[in-house]
């Protein structure tokens, strides 16, 4: 066995020592030489495949989650990245300029944007779109406001394709839907004023009631005052209560009429005419075209009559019928 002497333990010690130092020293020389020729970047890939360089990876993705992630405009719903940037940290010569905004446009190109808007139906068919609930919202209360029977509705509408937006903006959509729902309230009304006409004479539309008042003598009566049986129907009511045409028509004559007094015939086509006698006043003469409702004369007791009242008749073929066949039944 061979013992290392002291002294030769000493001198490798002292060796070793210096070997190191004289490393550290030379390899602190190559970092200093490394750092003066080349900096460290972030090489950001997208799929795998780099697109650019970025100085500060924590603040560039800032900018993807704030800018690129967070992106809000009109009709934007959600916005998600096709893939996201991954980051490598690598040195390259000091020259080599980052390239952030580059980078920051092939990150833009990964976006995935979703759209929405707000579709308003009546009946179940698309009328306008807004951009927001609360436009749809606003123009849906007013529709309620004016006709709460409408039936309205909003339908969410999402979408790729920002080409497919068709929106209004709230002013031009509301006029739109009201446009309709007004179209709709009339017709509406025409279909219950169909519904409600009061009766079919002929084929001739009976809308209205001729006169507001009491049935004083109804048809085919038998009174002291005629000769014959009643011919028509009287209603009694102050002089001067209006008295409207029942159906749309023609004016055949407006004047004295013996016994009738001032007698207003009315032909309403299909051989139909009505007849309203014994009145004060008369607002028609021959020829004129008149429409269901239009006042045409005032109740009097001109001619044969014991009291103001309508003496009301309707005439199919030229023969008198009885008009609670038909009204005020
Ligand atoms: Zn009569």
């Amino acid at each position: 066995m061979e013992f290392i002497s002291v002294k030769k333990l000493k001198f490798y010690t002292k060796e070793i020592f210096r070997f190191f130092s004289i490393t550290l020293v030379a390899f602190g020389f190559i970092i200093a030489i490394i750092f003066m020729k080349y900096k460290p970047v972030y090489a950001v890939s997208i799929s795998g495949e780099e697109v650019g360089y970025v100085e500060n990876k924590e603040s560039f993705q800032e900018v993807v989650d704030n800018d690129v992630k967070g992106y809000s405009a009109k009709n934007v719903d959600t916005v998600t990245l096709e893939s996201d940037p991954e980051y490598e940290l690598k040195l390259v010569n000091k020259s080599e300029e980052t390239n952030e905004d580059s980078v920051l446009v092939a990150v833009q190109k990964e976006m995935k944007i979703t759209y929405k808007y707000y579709d308003i139906l009546i009946d179940d068919q698309v009328i306008d779109s807004v951009d927001t609930e609360e436009e749809a919202n606003q123009i849906l209360e007013e529709c309620k406001e004016k006709d709460e029977s409408i039936n309205i509705q909003i339908a969410e509408k999402t979408t790729e394709n920002a080409g497919e937006i068709n929106t209004n903006n709230l002013e031009v959509a509301s006029t739109n839907i009201m446009a309709k729902v007004d179209e709709d309230i009339a017709i509406k009304e025409e279909e219950e004023k169909k519904a409600n006409s009061l009766a079919d004479v002929n084929g001739v539309q009976i809308a209205v009631l001729p006169v507001t008042g009491r049935i004083s003598s109804r048809y085919a009566s038998v009174s002291r005052l005629r000769v014959s049986t009643h011919t028509g129907l009287d209603i009694a009511a102050t002089k001067g209560t209006p008295i409207y045409v029942v159906a749309d028509g023609t004016v055949i004559s407006a004047g004295w009429s013996g016994s009738y007094g001032y007698l207003v015939k009315v032909d309403h086509g299909n051989n139909v005419e009505t007849w309203y006698a014994h009145t004060s006043k008369m607002y028609v003469k021959a020829g004129d075209v008149v429409s269901a409702g239009d006042m045409i004369a005032a109740v009097g007791s001109s001619g044969n009559s014991t009291g103001p009242h309508l003496h009301f008749e309707i005439r199919i073929n030229g023969e008198h019928v009885n008009p609670q066949n038909y009204i005020y039944k």
